[in-house]
């Protein structure tokens, strides 16, 4: 049977992070009450003027020289025309073939291997409101978000991307880089990231290209990948049947996983592309592009090369602490604060992972401040607790964000190392174990000593010092 690949460009459109909106002052943030953030600037009144925004102008500068691209050092603002109800004005304004970055690159890690995936623009237009469908033949419309900033990057043509696995390393990768460059959160469930695929097949080995679709409405990582698996194979399915791809929008359905057609593609001409008479072409010059540049913040890339020479970590753990902004200050705030990078990484990827996840939360929003953990990391080291008390203990201090100290004081979990106290517990073992003891001793049934270690382990509710434990129960042995 004739085997196939998939092929994939990425549309992704980012809201920028800026005080106002593109071309008003309204106010740029999520959500709120609906309809509250509006002027006649972002409703497209007859007679307002828009002014562009020179924050977001900035932002889409900085991020196309951290995606490698050439700036435009000219672009215009074009109207896109097209009606919809989102859209007051009728027309939305974008940049159409003078985008402000062009030819672009970043790599990505797949497998092991480095792969560069080519970009063909990045430009700026503004986002539209938002409709609600109603449980009857109603439908409401929030303009809220009408005219906020945003920045669309698309990969080249012909596409780098053969595979979900591919599409979904590219975008994290990219999320991580406008959300160190801070102009963007990344909150793809807030829809400040959006992602539209575009996937097509081809018999695998082969230089065409086949009929393509785009996928719509992906709100995580996870549904561009179930997405583009979906599509993938549904397309391989229709050319095994002998029929043809019809070239379309399509929606995901996160229920059932699956696309659906939503309409036919519309071409470019249609849109009827002009330039925008109210605004001024930007005039982007040397000296601009060289303070912005001068101004980058340190990049994901960097920042692991970074932590894999001054903390030593394996490249797994420095991927993983990187990813986000966040997640890679806070893991330093915790090694500053400890002293042992390690230990921090298997905390900070391992139980405070786990406990972030289960409740659906960022490291932003964690309970837990980065100092807490770091006292919790020396309190393990001094011996003050055990490993495995600090798993309970790290739960407890997500669940109450208390500080740790104030957590082992009030639950006694302080290793227990006085003679006297663990003395006592091992005569007790030693009296309820007799037969044990004895197999021990008389008989040199040594495979028998790790019982009795772990009867008084157990005994003090694992707050006992194992090395104690284990040197008095050998000085009683032997007695
Ligand atoms: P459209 O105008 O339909 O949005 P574009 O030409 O802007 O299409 O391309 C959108 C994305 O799709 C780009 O990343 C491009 O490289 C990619 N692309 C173009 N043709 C194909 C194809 N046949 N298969 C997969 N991706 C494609
Ligand atoms: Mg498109
Ligand atoms: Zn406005």
């Amino acid at each position: 049977m004739l085997e196939y690949e998939p092929v994939i460009g990425m549309e992704c459109h980012a809201e920028l992070l800026t005080e106002s909106k593109m071309f008003c002052g309204c106010q740029n943030a999520f959500g709120g009450e609906p309809n509250t953030r509006c002027c006649p600037v972002c409703l497209g009144l007859p007679g307002a003027l828009p002014v562009a925004n020179r924050k977001a102008v900035e932002h889409v500068i900085r991020t196309a020289l951290a995606l490698n691209c050439t700036i435009n050092r000219y672009a215009r603002f074009d109207r896109k025309n097209y009606y919809y109800p989102d859209l007051p004005k009728g027309y939305q304004i974008s940049e159409y073939d003078t985008p402000i970055g062009v030819r672009g690159w970043i790599d990505i890690e797949v497998n092991g291997e480095v792969r560069r995936v080519h970009i063909r623009r990045v430009h700026l237009e503004e986002d539209t409101g938002k409709l609600f469908h109603g449980m009857g033949n109603e439908s409401y419309v929030d303009y809220n978000r009408a005219g906020v900033p945003l920045m669309e990057i698309v990969t080249d043509f012909p596409p780098d991307l053969h595979s979900a696995e591919e599409a979904r390393t590219y975008l994290v990768k990219l999320r991580a880089i406008l959300t160190y460059l801070d102009v963007c959160d990344g909150r793809m469930e807030q829809g400040s990231l959006r992602c539209e695929p575009n996937v097509s097949v081809r018999p695998k080995g082969s230089s065409t290209f086949g009929v393509k679709t785009e996928i719509k409405n992906l709100n995580s990582f996870r549904s561009v990948y179930r997405g583009i698996e979906y599509e993938t194979q549904r397309q391989i399915e229709i050319l095994r049947r002998g029929e043809q791809v019809v070239q379309e929008t399509r929606g995901w359905n996160e229920e059932r996983q699956q696309t659906f057609s939503q309409r036919s593609k519309e071409f470019e001409q249609e849109y009827r592309y002009f330039p925008d008479p109210d605004l001024l072409p930007l005039d982007i010059d040397e000296e601009w592009i060289a303070q912005i540049r001068a101004t980058m913040p340190e990049l994901p890339d960097e920042r692991r090369n970074r932590f894999l020479r001054d903390y030593g970590l394996p490249p797994y753990d420095a991927s993983f602490l990187t990813e986000t902004r966040p997640l890679a200050d806070y893991y330093e705030q915790v090694v500053r604060a400890c002293g042992d990078a390690k230990q921090a990484s298997n905390w900070v990827m391992g139980d405070l992972s786990r406990l972030l996840n289960a409740d659906g939360k960022e490291i932003a929003e964690c309970p837990v401040p980065p100092e807490h953990l770091a006292v919790m990391i020396q309190r393990i080291a001094e011996g003050t607790i055990s490993g495995k008390i600090a798993k309970a203990l790290l739960e407890e201090m997500y669940a109450t964000g208390q500080p740790p100290d104030v957590l082992i004081e009030a639950r006694g979990w302080t290793t227990i190392k006085d003679t006297a106290t663990l003395s006592a517990m091992i005569d007790r073992v030693f009296a309820e174990n007799a037969d044990v003891v004895s197999a021990i001793r008389e008989k040199g049934q040594l495979q028998k000593r790790g019982f009795l270690v772990g009867q008084v382990m157990k005994a003090s509710q694992g707050k006992a010092d194992p090395k104690e434990v284990n040197r008095l129960i050998d000085e009683k042995l032997n007695a």
